[in-house]
């Protein structure tokens, strides 16, 4: 599984960086999203879902 962000719709909400700070940062300059890692084992995975879910602008999706 892998985690792609798509910046341009990305709108900066932190939702996914609160669901899970192991997985997202974001930006210091626009506060768009940062993938710190993309390919999430164990228990991660689910937070990666969670945090697609969340995600108020579908910038956020897997690669199953
Ligand atoms: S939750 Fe979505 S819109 Fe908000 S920072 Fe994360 S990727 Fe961007």
């Amino acid at each position: 599984m892998k985690i792609i962000a798509d910046t341009g719709k990305c709108v900066g909400a932190g939702q996914c960086v609160l669901t899970e700070p192991e997985l997202f940062d974001q930006s210091e300059d626009d506060g768009t999203v940062i993938v710190l890692n993309d390919k999430p084992e164990g228990e991660l995975v689910e937070k990666a879902r969670e945090a697609v879910n969340v995600c108020p602008s579908q910038a956020l999706s897997l690669q199953e």
